[in-house]
């Protein structure tokens, strides 16, 4: 086939898939365009040669089925706040863009079941909505979650607040329907809590970041909403103390422990300076604050008593110095203002070094301890915020150049790869995960490279090999 000949036939294949879609399910002008091209931290940029939006399962299948016949690239896109830059295409890149966002029916909802079948692009918030309409939770929770889909969070396995007590993306899921390479559905949309038949073969496209397949809808678990919530940010007397107070916190209160996040002196200082409202209710500037929740699906428990009791014990012990217990619910929601400021104080800040890591529980404190030793061994004033999820081992260690010189920002900004060392190697000798929940994307696939295991590698390849022969699936993502 000559250059002009294969060129014509993606022609044809696109103007197949515009009239499959129809005119609601086809951008092609470049304003339109240009946010779906731009990752959430301005990071990457892509090209593509047509936006396309289907509207159900079937519509799917046949664009897939098409660019498979045309050998056409596709990247899925859901909510495009990756923080890895998953869901936008490389510069000069000539395949198409599939966004679920009009693929967005609550399906069915069966609250004896404890489930919800919901499409890939139903927004995560517009769920916990259905499911709260329903008396029941759905209990994935994140910053983004008034934008991102949950076809984006199956895919990237997403964490957030909620894991300690109800886990990540892959527990909440029953079943999944998935449109594969070659066109083909799969509906695997069971609502069962036990399913021995051969492989798990949903658990492939839950962190597939969509390199395996399309997925096009979803059963996902309900829990009793909670009825009842106690909420208290504390003061660490050291750093170290943070494991033996969740576990305090766990046992003293029948484990309704739901959230447990740590707070450094210097991420709550720069969510002060930046977003508007942000007030720590702690008469000292500590060092290091825990933010923790109880919740409980029974509306007579006593949690503010649990809590206080249990607060009390940990003051005793020496764990903590100082403590606020919420007194309301509004109360409670400022002080998760202040954890949810954390990220948005850094995106106004300028932005840094990310590093979303984990190690067990046990050692998260010690990780911080000794990745901050190593860090300011290596640049003494770098600055390092380092904030996130400690109930389940997952910190945010986010650097920073020294405060006060903006002006040195792109040279920090050129160091990344040197400090990727310093801290993934330190990671990977404590046993831990270099993404603990954003994924791999574009950002991190040379570390995932160097520090996987040459067995893994060889088996995803293998599998992607095996469902995706042509390399059709957002290409050159994770692999
Ligand atoms: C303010 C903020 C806070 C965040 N907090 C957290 C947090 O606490 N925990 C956490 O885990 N993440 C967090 N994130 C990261 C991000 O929001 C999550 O990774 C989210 O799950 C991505 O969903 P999305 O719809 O935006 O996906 P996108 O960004 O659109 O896509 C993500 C990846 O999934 C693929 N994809 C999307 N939809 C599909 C589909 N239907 N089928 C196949 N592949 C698909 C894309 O190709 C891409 O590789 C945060 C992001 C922001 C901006």
């Amino acid at each position: 086939m000559t250059l002009a000949t294969a060129s014509s036939a993606i022609d044809d294949a696109l103007a197949r898939i515009r009239e499959i879609v129809g005119p609601k399910g086809w951008i092609d002008d470049a304003k339109t365009m240009a946010p779906h091209l731009l990752d959430e931290r301005k990071m990457f940029t892509g090209t593509a040669r047509a936006i396309v939006r289907p509207a159900s399962t079937e519509e799917v299948a046949a664009v897939v089925s098409v660019c498979a016949e045309a050998g056409i690239p596709i990247v899925p896109q859901g909510g495009n706040t990756s923080l890895v830059g998953g869901s936008v295409p490389d510069e000069g890149w000539d395949g198409i863009l599939l966004s679920l966002g009009r693929m967005n029916r609550i399906r069915a909802i069966d609250p004896l079941n404890h489930t919800i079948t919901v499409e890939a692009g139903c927004i995560l918030a517009a769920i916990q909505d259905a499911a709260d309409e329903a008396d029941r939770l759905f209990p994935l929770s994140l910053g983004a979650e008034g934008t991102c889909q949950i076809g984006g969070n199956l895919s990237t396995n997403a964490g957030g607040t909620g894991v300690l007590r109800y886990g990540n993306a892959r527990e909440l899921t029953l079943g999944i329907e998935a449109v594969l390479p070659d066109g083909q559905v799969w509906n695997g949309l069971k609502g069962l809590r036990k399913d021995n038949t051969g492989y798990d073969l949903k658990q492939l496209f839950i962190g597939g970041e969509g390199t395996l397949g399309i997925i096009t809808a979803a059963v996902l678990k309900l829990f009793p909403k909670p009825k009842t919530r106690a909420t208290a940010l504390v003061a660490l007397a050291e750093i170290d103390k943070a494991g033996a107070l969740l576990s305090r916190m766990r046992a003293a209160t029948g484990d309704q422990v739901t959230g447990f996040e740590l707070m450094p002196r210097n991420a709550i200082e720069l969510a002060i300076r930046h977003v508007p409202d942000t007030v720590d209710p702690l008469t000292e500037p500590y060092e290091f604050c825990c933010l923790i929740e109880l919740t409980s699906a029974d509306p007579e428990a006593r949690l503010g008593e649990a809590l206080e009791g249990a607060l009390g014990a940990a003051f005793e012990e020496g764990e903590i110095t100082d403590a606020v217990i919420a007194a309301s619910e509004d109360q409670a929601d400022r002080l998760w203002f202040i954890r949810e400021a954390i990220p948005i104080a850094q995106k106004v800040e300028g932005g840094g070094i990310k590093h979303d890591i984990s190690v067990p529980v046990s050692q998260v404190t010690a990780f911080i301890r000794e990745a901050t030793k190593r860090i300011h061994a290596d640049s003494p004033d770098i600055r390092i915020f380092a904030f996130g999820h400690l109930g389940d081992g997952n910190v945010h260690y986010n650097l920073c150049w020294p405060d006060g010189q903006r002006d040195q920002r792109e040279a920090f900004l050129a160091r990344w790869e040197h400090f990727n060392r310093i801290v993934h190697d330190l990671v990977t000798e404590m046993g831990g995960s270099i993404s603990a929940e954003h994924g791999i994307g574009r950002l991190k696939k040379d570390e995932l490279a160097h520090y996987a295991a040459p067995v893994e590698l060889e088996m995803m390849r293998k599998i992607k090999a095996a469902l995706d022969p042509q390399g059709l699936m957002n290409p050159g993502r994770v692999l």
